[in-house]
């Protein structure tokens, strides 16, 4: 009976999420814990010194690798009271890892290798096997720090969940 209120709520969200998924700080619960237990009380967006975090669609926060990098320095974590994200019920921060999609420039003759600089991991190398080196992303070394994401000219970088590409 006093589901119904979380229940509309999640409705409202997930109406969206089928489209675009949102990226959650590190450590958030699954959605639907996460969405039940966040209060969008802000305390993650105001402590983050990255300034990464978002106010999402209602009001829940969204990692925007837009802005910048997720360094991981836990303080969203240590800030969550309602602990929508806790540390203590997930194995890593999240399952993210970066993606160059088809407007990367070397695709279309264009040098560029911004984003493998931009990498605190080294995770992006341009073997030499093609006339314009395409990137080459190490998704065992990829953190999903989205550093590349902002730094690239076209926007072709995105983060996705690791699961969906399992095997
Ligand atoms: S771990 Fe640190 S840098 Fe990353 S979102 Fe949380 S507060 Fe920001
Ligand atoms: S920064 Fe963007 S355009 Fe440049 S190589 Fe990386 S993904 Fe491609
Ligand atoms: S998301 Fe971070 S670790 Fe992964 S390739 Fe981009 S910069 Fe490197």
């Amino acid at each position: 009976m006093s589901a119904a209120p979380d229940s509309s709520r999640r409705a409202l969200l997930f109406g969206r999420r089928a489209a675009v998924a949102p990226l959650r700080p590190p450590w958030a619960l699954d959605e639907n814990d996460f969405i039940d237990a966040c209060t969008t009380c802000d305390a993650c967006v105001q402590k983050c010194p990255e300034r990464v975090l978002v106010r999402g669609a209602g009001g829940y926060p969204v990692f925007d690798p837009g802005l910048g990098e997720c360094t991981f320095c836990g303080e969203c974590e240590s800030a969550c009271e309602p602990r929508a994200l806790d540390r203590t019920r997930r194995d890593d921060a999240w399952s993210l890892r970066a993606v160059a999609g088809d407007a990367c420039l070397p695709r279309h003759g264009v040098v560029c290798s911004s984003c493998r600089d931009a990498c605190p991991e080294r995770a992006i190398a341009f073997p030499l096997t093609t006339r314009v080196p395409l990137p080459a992303i190490d998704t065992a070394h990829c953190t999903g720090c989205g550093a590349c994401v902002g730094v690239c000219p076209v926007d072709a970088i995105s983060l996705a969940a690791r699961a969906t590409e399992a095997a």
